[in-house]
């Protein structure tokens, strides 16, 4: 008969994840790999849900709290608050709250096409062929942005057959549709009174790590933003991790889904080995 399996010892026993991003998402599948043994709370601020993380909520070890924002943290007794007041203890705290857009968003933003996740290039391609077929000849995207996301987001537009005019100064307002493509809005009026209009409006702005929960245990931030973390993803907090968007090492937030899967597979390993916050009960002699 062959020996049992030795188990692995998994002393980190509560672990608490902010955010339900991918770099979480992938943290969580790394330490089930691992065979990590004690809790994974996954606290999201959204009620919905991709299909992934629904099928990491299956998993015995882990639960994830919907609708639940992390809002403040109590590094003394190591606990994490939602907006809601509820509370979770934690024996490690792992921020992976990403990031966001730099700027409020621009009057009328919900009525033109937004290019601020990853998901978003499918549904700017469904809306474009639908404009396609509609106008029935190549739609005139007017973009709005600067940086890598506008980089990315013209590439997109270009791949799909749509002619894109850029436009690295912020509109005031997105206008409803003149155009006849079927879209809420086509066209932006600036600061000015000047505008720009087309068959579509895609808004793809320079984002930022997500790192308010920082303050409230007085993590340190990289002057760009972002939890400043070591090579080991801790934070400058002891029990406190940052991985993905939201962390930024040396000063520089990588911002690449790569970048968030390989620091949540290292980041687990860590996890596995990091001691305990809470002190082992005593046994009687
Ligand atoms: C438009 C766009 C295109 C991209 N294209 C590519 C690409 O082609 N290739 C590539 O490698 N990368 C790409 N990226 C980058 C990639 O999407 C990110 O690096 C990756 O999503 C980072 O994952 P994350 O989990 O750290 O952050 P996020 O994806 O931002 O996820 C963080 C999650 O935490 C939640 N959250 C935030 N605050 C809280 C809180 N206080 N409490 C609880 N939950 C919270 C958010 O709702 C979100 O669900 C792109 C990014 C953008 C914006």
């Amino acid at each position: 008969m062959s020996a049992p399996a030795p188990s692995i010892p998994s002393p980190a026993t509560r672990i608490v994840i902010a955010g339900a991003g991918p770099a979480a998402q992938a943290l969580v599948r790394q330490l089930e790999l691992a065979r990590f043994r004690g809790s994974i709370t996954v606290l999201s601020n959204r009620d919905d849900a991709s299909e992934e993380l629904l099928e990491l909520a299956g998993l015995p070890c882990v639960s994830v709290r919907f609708g639940q924002p992390a809002s403040f943290i109590d590094a003394e007794s190591r606990s994490v608050a939602t907006a809601d007041g509820m509370e979770f203890s934690y024996d490690q705290l792992v921020i992976a709250t990403g990031s966001a857009p730099v700027a409020a968003p621009v009057e009328g933003a919900g009525r033109c096409l937004s290019y601020s996740t990853i998901d978003d290039a499918t549904r700017i391609g469904e809306a474009v062929r639908e404009v396609t077929r509609k106008l029935g000849r190549r739609p005139l995207g007017i973009l709005v942005g600067t940086g890598a996301a506008a980089g990315q987001a013209e590439a997109v537009l270009r791949a799909r057959g749509v002619r894109p005019i850029r436009t690295t100064v912020r509109p005031a307002t997105v206008v409803p549709s003149i155009s006849g493509s079927g879209l809420a809005a086509s066209g932006v009026v600036f600061e000015d009174g000047s505008s720009m209009n087309g068959d579509l409006v895609v808004l793809a702005e320079e984002r930022v790590s997500r790192d308010g929960l920082a303050a409230s245990a007085s993590l340190r931030t990289a002057p760009n933003g972002g939890i400043e973390i070591g090579q080991d993803f801790r934070t400058s907090v002891p029990g406190i991790w940052a991985i993905g968007d939201a962390a930024a090492f040396d000063g520089v937030r990588l911002g690449l889904l790569v970048a968030a899967a390989s620091a949540a597979g290292a980041c687990a390993t860590q996890l596995m080995t990091a001691a305990p916050a809470r002190q082992p009960a005593q046994v009687a002699a």
